[in-house]
């Protein structure tokens, strides 16, 4: 902490003890934030908390800056709070990566824009240590910016989500790398501010180039490094604008976005470098067309009848529960079976759904208890001793050719094992493949049944079909 404040303090004269004490506090609020967002359980209080620490870093940063244009600052408020609040009220819990890889793209640009000012401002005429942190804010923000509109094209499904790989892509990529700093020692030696310029187009071209070969399946990963990179650019910005406050947001995103992308990778079984450079999933096999195998159609009284003769159950929720909203029926269902003694617990992949912890939150929702979910180490040794497991909306993350086909785009993806337990339950609409586009052995196992319906409506149904049982 007193190293902080005496780093704080040389960085910027103009931040007073009161400043800086201030700043101090949104800091702790936005590490204790960060803290209670690690569990469903305090995450609501830990986002309240870490919302607090930056209305402080704002309101200080305006007041200690002698602010003028009050209506250019207030304007910005109302409108940038006024989309966001939009939104976070209308887009739909499926869309969410979508969203926050906007918002990284935001982030990365809105640093860009913060250096790019200051050039402006001084007429491109810095130390040579600001110079640096100027151009790698713009390298930094730019490349942030359009690599995550790519992502979002991606995921919204306005860009092919299948890696698209350029011929000698790696080699432009590296030589665009080399120029950008090149052109920002020019820019910094010259004190030039179109070589500034150029370094943001270079960047931008990068970001696009270095996103494009990476397959949909990787986006997880892609989005929480593109959120890692957004939180270093706006720390160079900081440094830029000698805000402390925004010194330590940004470092914290960085690190809570490389953590969460380590771990993502670490989920998927693969390095970093090889989700980034490896064209991952663009001309592996996909096991054969979709479909094509016959496959056991169970009714309703098929699952009812399976569920109430098991003594162990447990629920592998995916993507197609959160589009169906079945987390509630899901947990009555899970009431009626523990009401006959029967044992039920959930299995969540760490990549289930469409962004980290999305099944967490939806079971949360529908008042699940936190001691019956299960991670993936946890489940999979379970599996054996299961009498049924009930797949809703999963898909990718049970295919288990990520353990037995090279082929695969998914191989070394670590999967539920739910083809251990005695019977598979599998619900879902159709055949159709999930995320990653690809044909899923566990449909024609001889231990799974199909349930072919919306996610809701066949736990509904199931759920009526037990009172007959
Ligand atoms: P998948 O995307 O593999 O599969 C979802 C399945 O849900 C589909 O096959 C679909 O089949 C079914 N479905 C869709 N709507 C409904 C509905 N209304 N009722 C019932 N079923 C429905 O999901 P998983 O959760 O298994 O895997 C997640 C995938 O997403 C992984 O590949 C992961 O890498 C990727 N990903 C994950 C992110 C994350 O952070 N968690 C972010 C971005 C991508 P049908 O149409 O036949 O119903």
């Amino acid at each position: 902490m007193t190293d902080f404040l005496f780093f704080a303090a040389e960085a910027e004269s103009n931040e007073g003890t009161l400043t800086l004490l201030l700043y101090l506090a949104s800091a702790v609020l936005f590490i204790l934030g960060l803290k209670q967002l690690s569990s469903p359980r305090t995450a609501r209080r830990g986002n309240m908390l870490a919302s607090g620490g930056m209305l402080i870093a704002i309101v200080v940063t305006l007041i200690a800056n002698d602010i003028t244009s009050w209506a250019t600052v207030i304007a910005g408020l109302v409108v940038g709070g006024g989309v966001g609040a939009l939104l976070a009220l209308k887009v739909k819990m499926t869309s969410m990566p979508e969203l926050v890889a906007a918002f990284n793209g935001f982030g990365g640009v809105a640093s860009a824009l913060v250096a790019l000012a200051e050039i402006e401002r001084n007429d491109a005429a810095f130390s040579v240590e600001t110079g640096v942190v100027v151009a790698l804010s713009l390298l930094i923000g730019s490349i942030t910016f359009s690599g995550s509109f790519v992502a979002f094209g991606k995921l919204n499904g306005s860009l092919p989500g299948r890696p698209i790989l350029l011929p000698a892509g790696k080699s432009i990529n590296a030589l665009l790398a080399l120029g950008a700093i090149g052109v920002s020692v020019w820019a910094i030696a010259a004190e030039e501010a179109f070589a500034y310029w150029i370094v943001v187009a270079i960047a931008l071209v990068l970001g696009v180039l270095a996103v494009i070969p990476i397959g949909g399946a990787d986006m997880p990963v892609v989005i929480s490094l593109l959120n890692s990179f957004s939180g270093v650019a706006a720390a160079m910005a900081g440094f830029v604008i000698s805000n402390s406050a925004l010194i330590i947001g940004g470092a914290l995103v960085g690190a809570a976005g490389m953590i969460l992308t380590l771990l993502m990778a670490d989920a998927m079984n693969r390095s970093i470098a090889n989700v980034l450079f490896s064209g991952f999933g663009a001309t592996t096999s996909s096991g054969g067309p979709i479909g094509d195998k016959p496959v056991k159609s169970a009714t309703p009284d098929d699952v009812a009848i399976a569920l109430t003769y098991a003594e162990n159950v447990m629920v592998v929720p995916g993507y197609g529960l959160a589009v169906a909203q079945a987390q509630h029926a899901v947990r009555d269902l899970a009431n009626i079976l523990e009401d006959k003694g029967i044992n039920v617990t959930y299995a969540i992949h760490p990549v289930a759904g469409r962004m980290p912890g999305h099944m967490n939150v939806l079971l949360a929702e529908a008042d699940v208890p936190y001691d019956q979910l299960l991670d993936l180490d946890q489940s999979n040794p379970r599996f054996g001793q299961t009498d049924v497991v009930l797949v809703i909306g999963a898909n990718d993350v049970v295919n288990p050719s990520a353990r037995a086909d090279e082929t695969s785009p998914i191989y070394g993806m670590p999967i539920l094992d739910v083809d251990y337990a005695s019977t598979v339950v599998v619900i879902k609409r159709s055949l159709s493949p999930g995320f990653a586009g690809i044909d899923n052995p566990l449909f024609y196992l001889d231990n799974t049944m199909m349930l072919f319906s919306d996610g809701k409506a066949a736990v509904e149904s199931v759920i009526s079909a037990m009172a007959n049982v």
